[in-house]
């Protein structure tokens, strides 16, 4: 039997990160046994749906580097179907019409709650005489749940699971409308997609169990099911927005590779031995329902970084700088031109090796798309003051001098320069040097950085400064 399982996420505004887990867990089951993940938007909510939603899911997926098999099936389209199946069940004595008024199961409601029940429906529809049903009141259509025993779910990760039938409750699968109940439509629905894996939150552990009541009725196949623990947040509550991200998009935007996000997201949940870093290959041999783990992770962000440290310094440079791109413009409202970007891969092995993100890499490597005047940050700005003008002025001197620019020759410029203008220390001469250059006071190496730069650039840069610090002497005095 070939391997199906599905990523049936709702539409719900963005991708969770939990989602984003799920879906992985999916994927790289299919994967690893050769079979197919397929695509399910549980759209049957029609008030809330919304476009942009469904299209947010979609782009989630991509960037994450998952792929999946068959066309995108829209759950409400098949509704049809999933109403067919009511009555198919109606007719096989496995279900039943429910013509109880709203008054009625408010009632059931309350008796319930004061006896601490918690399932309500007295079940009064079950083996009622039909020709008792009254003409005003649109029927629902529940299932027949079974009245006694238990029932065991083998689940793959939680292992046997067993509840007593006297939990489950006669519940609706056809509202008055005709619409069906979500609880049917998941199951109508993996069935003619052939679902063979279920995998999914734990959340829906209890659904699965409702769930079987439908498979049993209707003499289907079940799925083999892995319910996965919830990811919590580092003071373990469920993962949610006020613990600074809780959507795939926010991952992608603060910087994270999708790759080390994948790697990430696989060890929170599953391991293998004390392995950390899982290429996708690795993954995909060795992942399995039996390895995750039964208990809820904590969400941990600087085990995200170290690991986001580690595919920044892997990647190759094109795809670095193409996925950084983005960045420049919305932090820096800049689009480094074709000459930038030559200059950020010449020094690309030194910026891999400090970005933890992709926003410390662009932080620290705009500095080679920017032109004159520079704009120097509050730090920098401080380190361009008058005793700073006579080092950078004789630094100047020296590039204007310098015959081949290595780093070497940098190098010794201001060793010189801090001998005969700060007392030999060479951070007085480094850090207005990089100041002037970067207008920053965090970069990779000053010396590779003016290496790359070139002797003209550098000395350009150097005039600013010197002048920048001159008309501010000026405004000071005038002032
Ligand atoms: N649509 C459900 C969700 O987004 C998934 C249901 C399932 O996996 O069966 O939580």
């Amino acid at each position: 039997m070939s391997v199906v399982t599905r990523f049936p996420p709702s539409p719900t505004g963005f991708m969770h990160i939990g989602t984003a887990r799920t879906a992985l867990f999916n994927w790289l089951y299919a994967r690893k046994h050769g079979g197919k993940m397929l695509f399910r938007i549980e759209d049957t909510d029609r008030k809330r749906h919304n476009e942009a939603a469904v299209e947010n899911l979609i782009a989630g997926l991509k960037w994450l580097g998952l792929d999946w098999d068959g066309d995108i099936v829209s759950q409400y389209e098949q509704r049809q179907r999933h109403a067919e199946i009511a009555k198919e069940l109606l007719a096989k004595g496995k279900a039943y019409y429910c013509y109880c008024s709203p008054e009625e199961l408010e009632e059931m409601r309350e008796a319930a709650k004061k006896e601490g029940r918690m399932s309500f429906y007295d079940r009064r529809w079950r083996d009622a005489d039909p020709s008792s049903a009254p003409n005003d009141i649109a029927p629902v259509i529940r299932i027949k749940a079974p009245l006694e025993g238990a029932t065991t779910i083998q689940d793959s990760v939680q292992g046997d699971v067993t509840i007593n039938n006297e939990q489950l409750d006669d519940f609706i699968i056809l509202r008055s409308d005709g619409s069906p109940t979500y609880m049917l439509s998941v199951v109508v629905d993996d069935h003619d997609m052939g679902v063979t894996h279920v995998i999914r939150g734990d959340d829906h552990l209890n659904n699965t169990f409702r769930q079987n009541v439908i498979y049993d009725a209707m003499g289907w196949d079940k799925p083999t099911y892995g319910h996965l623990p919830l990811i919590l947040g580092s003071d373990g509550a469920k993962m949610s927005k006020r613990h600074g991200a809780a959507s795939v998009e926010e991952y992608r935007d603060m910087g994270y590779l999708p790759a080390a996000l994948r790697n990430y997201l696989l060890r929170l949940g599953w391991s293998h031995g004390d392995d950390e870093i899982i290429s996708d290959e690795q993954a995909r041999e060795w992942f399995d329902l039996s390895g995750c783990n039964k208990a809820a992770a904590r969400f941990d962000f600087a085990k995200l970084e170290s690991i986001n440290a580690h595919y920044i310094k892997e990647t190759a440079s094109d795809e670095l700088i193409e996925r950084a791109l983005p960045f420049y413009q919305s932090r820096h409202d800049i689009e480094p031109g074709a000459e930038a970007i030559s200059m950020i891969k010449q020094g690309i092995e030194e910026l891999k090796s400090r970005a933890t993100t992709l926003l410390q890499f662009v932080d620290e490597s705009v500095f080679y798309a920017k032109t004159v005047p520079l704009s120097y940050d509050e730090k920098a700005a401080a380190l361009l003051n008058t005793d700073a003008a006579p080092v950078l002025k004789a630094l100047l001197d020296g590039f204007e001098n310098i015959d081949t620019l290595d780093e070497q020759a940098i190098k010794n410029l201001c060793k010189e320069v801090a001998k005969t203008h700060a007392e030999g220390k060479m951070g007085k001469v480094g850090m207005p040097l990089r100041a002037a250059i970067t207008g920053t006071t965090v970069s990779p190496s000053i010396f590779e950085a003016c290496a790359i730069l070139g002797k003209d650039e550098t000395c350009t840069r150097l005039k600013a400064a010197i002048d920048c610090i001159k008309n501010s002497d000026t405004i000071k005095q005038s002032g």
